[in-house]
């Protein structure tokens, strides 16, 4: 038998404030709109193998942080291309195993996400023609926040023979990204190395001269067309990202040809 609740002695808690909507979820900026606004086009031109020091008897390093197993390819795979091509050595830090990317699917696949999508990484690290020294630091995905102080002190030390750092952007609103980005900037700071920061979810939920971008120092990076082609192959790796997982609800990608279409640009763009 159940027991009814016994009514109410006092006026009822106030309701919680309705939360703002989760600008990752809600309804992103078409690429079409980036691409016809002139701002993109008109920021200065970066070019990452004059930032590198021509030292004689050591080729330079770069340290590649991605909070998931594709966040370095969407924002900064085609300029990874680029620094291969030239010999530059490359370190990659994948700080989660990005297994919590479909928390709400009951699909076989959603279970084995951490190993499905380290896989599809080395794959697509492969068709940018990156030999990286790879490193997972197998912080749980979703938790970065948690760990940010200690991760500082993991990317300090990978830093230590590195002459330059590239990072998610510290306003990226994914929690992960934004966490990952600041224990990178503390590690750069703590180094003296530079760090560049890549956007990915800003392309969404923000628009065109969106005052809440730092666009002062923003930079935009050609991509010459082999490095484009690479870039377009390496994308297509990412199948648990950009395919359904199944059919039903949870089961829904994460990058569909829309969201991809922020990342198929002739031009990649960092903060720095
Ligand atoms: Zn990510």
């Amino acid at each position: 038998m159940t027991s009814r609740p016994a009514p109410p002695l006092s006026a009822p808690e106030p309701r919680p404030l309705p939360t703002p909507a989760d600008p990752i979820q809600a309804p992103g900026t078409p690429e079409q709109d980036w691409h016809t606004w002139p701002g993109l086009r008109s920021l200065p031109v970066l070019d990452p193998l004059a930032h590198l020091p021509a030292t004689s008897g050591r080729r330079p390093r770069v340290l590649l942080v991605a909070a998931h197993p594709d966040d370095e390819v969407l924002g900064f795979g085609g300029t990874i291309a680029v620094l291969a091509a030239a010999g530059i050595r490359l370190r990659l830090v994948s700080v989660t195993d990005g297994e919590a990317s479909h928390p709400d699917s009951r699909s076989p696949l959603a279970r084995d996400l951490a190993a499905v999508r380290t896989r599809e990484l080395h794959q697509a690290l492969g068709r940018l023609g990156a030999d990286v020294q790879s490193v997972a630091l197998g912080v749980p995905d979703g938790r970065v926040a948690r760990h940010e102080q200690d991760l500082a002190g993991r990317l300090a030390e990978l830093l230590r023979d590195c002459d330059l750092c590239v990072v998610p952007f510290t306003r990226d609103v994914h929690p992960d990204h934004e966490g990952v980005g600041r224990a990178a900037l503390v590690a750069g700071t703590a180094r003296g190395v530079p760090v560049w920061e890549y956007p990915v979810w800003a392309w969404h939920w923000a628009a065109p001269g969106d005052a809440r971008l730092p666009w002062h120092r923003a930079a935009r990076i050609p991509l010459p067309p082999a490095a484009q082609a690479r870039k377009h192959a390496a994308l297509e790796c990412f199948r648990s990202q950009t395919q359904p997982l199944g059919d039903e609800p949870g089961d829904e990608a994460i990058l569909p040809p829309a969201e991809l279409a922020h990342f198929r640009r002739d031009f990649e763009v960092v903060f720095r």
